[in-house]
């Protein structure tokens, strides 16, 4: 199985090289040259294997340069001890043909966990297969969760280090507190006086800049990215997809000879529910992948219309974590429903980055009906569906999930399809959004701190806390760091223990 670019397919390379890189030299993303298929039979030997055994079939199947060893390894480092139960990804039944994936039993409490505890020893084996066995150096600028989720994934990894950069005014107090307090020896936080752009404009100066990526040569590391559009993070999502399905089986909730079932995904960067597009080419039986979004609708404009325009305002809602305008991972979906045209993908991108809009092909536009549906709704419905499903189902739900329950409900009304199960994809524990979700289920809030907060919806609703937010509470702060966007490079050189070599003198002295 080779890899090449969504804006350049002539390029070739293998699994490894693509994990390693993160993205193609062209800026296009890395995807496979074909999708592998999943026949009958397997699926029903997948039905009797445990999670990690599927994950290591499933990824075998992609990562075709790596040994069988090596994806079992991989697989049992990154997910076993890790997570809540024994399944890490079971899937509840709530009523009738609602079926909830929930994504959220790992370390940090969301979905990123899923991808993010795997891809550290994939990056590892993958720097390892091809060449040279530097210490790898993750940059990481995070506006909440993906930050947490990488910093636990990283943690204690060998051949890696880490180091997350935040706005200091523009994360919550428990994802501040979940980050300032992380454990590891190879790991490193810092508040960045400035937003989230600051802080990612830092960071891709840092990655870019020739002098500095030679400081870290000299000293046997290499950058490299754990962002969402890291090949690495999209597989290790395909697997759940495929794992509900085996479940929903052994659960005699579908019939073994293929029923369909719709998928919905609350989306932000379109990276889950593009694992879901991909486990459908791959012979899974779904119907529609229905796709949510917040009051930041560019996704449902551009699904409904082939309209791709990003020029509207910005809305900060409840659910932050989709609060997106760019959703990059939609570059592959349009690579493949056009064909592999790298041409008109490369265009339609050029024009995004330059006029903030493109419009798809007829071609294209045909494909995305067929498959998808669209819809959004804003954060009075968000809290809306939290009350709803919590009274009628007695289901806590967080603001995320809450937005595909609204969206599944409208689809439902639209188009009388009720019959057909539905996954139903929860990214988050409830507890990770308490405010709102406390606002939504309860009359008043009586606590006025985070942490009252979260044992009041423990009392309100009769459902424990998860083990890694109760932690929080006492923990020691480790990383109280505070830099302006300015000296974030010399923050990375103390970081990484190099901040007196002559050379790296002179760097942050030029920048001063
Ligand atoms: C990141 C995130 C999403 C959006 O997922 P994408 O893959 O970016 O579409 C949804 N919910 C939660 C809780 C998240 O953290």
């Amino acid at each position: 199985m080779l890899y090449t670019s969504t804006r350049n397919n002539n390029v070739r390379v293998e699994s490894a090289s693509a994990i390693a890189r993160g993205i193609s030299a062209d800026g296009g993303l890395y995807v496979s040259t074909e999708i592998p298929r999943i026949s009958t039979e397997e699926f029903e030997a997948i039905a009797v294997m445990t999670y990690n055994e599927r994950a290591a079939y499933v990824l075998s199947k992609f990562l075709t340069d790596f040994t069988a060893e090596e994806l079992s390894k991989c697989v049992a480092d990154a997910y076993t001890g890790k997570f809540g139960g024994e399944n890490i990804a079971p899937i509840e039944s709530v009523n009738n043909s609602k079926y909830v994936l929930e994504l959220w039993h790992g370390p940090t409490c969301a979905f990123k966990d899923m991808a993010l505890q795997l891809l550290p020893h994939l990056l590892k084996t993958s720097v390892r297969k091809i060449s040279d066995g530097r210490e790898i150096v993750i940059l990481v600028a995070t506006s909440g969760d993906t930050g947490k989720a990488a910093l636990e994934g990283f943690k204690d990894v060998d051949g890696t280090k880490i180091i997350v950069f935040y706005p200091e005014d523009g994360v919550s107090n428990i994802q501040k507190l979940q980050m300032v307090t992380q454990e590891g020896g190879n790991v490193g936080v810092c508040a960045v006086k400035g937003n989230f752009d600051d802080c990612q404009t830092g960071v891709k100066k840092i990655f870019t800049d020739p002098a500095i990526a030679e400081v870290l040569s000299e000293n046997n590391m290499a950058f490299s990215s754990a962002n969402s559009i890291n090949w690495g993070r999209l597989a290790p999502q395909i697997v759940y997809y495929i794992s509900a399905y085996a479940d929903m089986m052994n659960n005699g909730e579908i019939d073994y000879d293929g029923e369909k079932v719709n998928i919905v995904v609350p989306t932000g960067n379109f990276g889950n529910i593009l694992a879901a597009y991909y486990a459908k080419l791959m012979g899974l039986p779904v119907g529609k992948l229905i796709c949510a979004s917040n009051e930041n609708n560019v996704l449902t404009d551009f699904i409904n219309t082939g309209v791709y325009d990003r020029n509207r305002a910005f809305r900060t809602t409840m659910s932050p974590s989709m609060d997106i305008l760019i959703s990059s991972n939609l570059e592959r979906l349009l690579f493949h429903l056009s064909g592999g045209d790298s041409e008109r993908v490369s265009r339609w991108m050029h024009e995004l980055s330059t006029t903030g809009r493109y419009e798809v092909d007829d071609d294209v536009k045909q494909q995305l009906s067929e498959m998808f549906c669209a819809d959004f709704c804003n954060d009075e419905s968000t809290q809306a569906a939290i009350r709803e499903e919590y009274q009628s189902d007695g289901y806590l739900i967080d603001t995320h999930t809450a937005v595909a329950f609204s969206v599944y409900d409208k689809y439902v009304a639209a188009t009388g399809d009720a019959g057909t199960p539905a996954i139903i994809v929860s990214t988050a524990s409830p507890y990770k959004f308490s405010e709102s979700v406390l606002g939504a289920v309860s009359e008043e809030i009586l606590a006025d701190n985070e942490f009252d907060i979260i044992n009041e919806l423990s009392v309100v609703s009769g459902t424990p806390i998860p083990a890694p937010l109760l932690n929080l509470r006492g923990k020691e702060v480790r990383f109280g760091d505070v830099c302006t966007a300015k000296d974030m490079k010399a923050q990375v050189f103390k970081m990484l223990g190099v901040e007196n070599n002559p050379k790296t003198r002179e760097l942050v002295y030029a920048n001063a």
